[in-house]
């Protein structure tokens, strides 16, 4: 096995797109179990509303999950769609959470790692939402909640964010700037890897600093690869 890392996000998995599971199944097992290192940066699932879901849809990929985590280090990061996946989930699946912002040395260069809603500061209402539901209170109510509640509110929280989202600008929906400048001078570091976007790129955003946005899963799998030799390579359709 290579010392290679790779980078997926956004895949999310739903029952209504069956062929966005399959390809992750395949990627899992045919390309995953070669790398050292997979992390999951957000928005695995286009929904998760606690580890008690029993989540039929998505058994394939969580059984390929457990057994890619026997020999490949695996790790999460929380994205606005799955936030609620929690330690009994990780825990049972061989899986990692790590908080954001995540600080990961690569050959000595400082790589930081969120989902990426955090960098989009323009979007106000989000913001307030998303501090209201990451807050500790808030998901202990909730998780509380008998699954068809949750799936009720769910559903109402999802047709409100739609219909937000088709008021507000692409631009609003993008990185800040700024929030960019402050991630990289914060935590030091060199690179950036997010997703959220759906905007998959590499950007150079000064003198040896870059911003790596990994890809939807759309029509074929997207994911960053790491090797010492090699560097980052972003591999996505829409960049050929
Ligand atoms: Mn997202």
């Amino acid at each position: 096995m290579s010392d290679e890392y790779l980078f997926i996000s956004d895949c999310h998995l739903d029952a209504s797109r069956p062929e966005v599971t399959a390809m992750l199944v395949n990627f899992l097992q045919t390309r995953a179990v070669t790398a050292r290192y997979l992390y999951i940066l957000g928005d695995l699932f286009e929904v998760w509303l606690g580890d008690d879901d029993p989540a039929p849809e998505h058994q394939d990929v969580i059984r390929l999950l457990r057994q890619l985590g026997e020999t490949t280090d695996l790790f999460f990061i929380a994205g606005n769609r799955d936030f609620l996946l929690g330690n009994d989930f990780a825990r049972a699946n061989n899986i990692t959470l790590l908080d954001e912002p995540h600080l990961l040395l690569l050959d000595k260069a400082r790589v930081v790692l969120v989902h990426g809603d955090l960098l989009c500061t323009d979007d106000h209402d989000y913001q307030a939402f998303r501090s209201m539901v990451r807050a500790p209170e808030w998901q202990a109510d909730f998780l509380a909640k008998p699954l068809s509640l949750r799936q009720q509110m769910a559903a109402q929280m999802r047709t409100y964010s739609l219909e937000a989202m088709a008021q507000k600008s692409m631009q609003i929906m993008d990185v800040n700037l700024a929030a960019v400048e402050n991630c990289f001078r914060d935590n030091g570091a060199s690179t950036i890897i997010h997703g959220h976007t759906h905007r998959p790129a590499v950007h150079t955003c000064g003198p040896g600093l870059r911003r790596i946005v990994l890809g939807d899963w759309d029509r074929e799998p997207s994911y960053l690869s790491w090797t010492r030799e090699q560097g980052f390579k972003l591999h996505d359709p829409r960049l050929t």
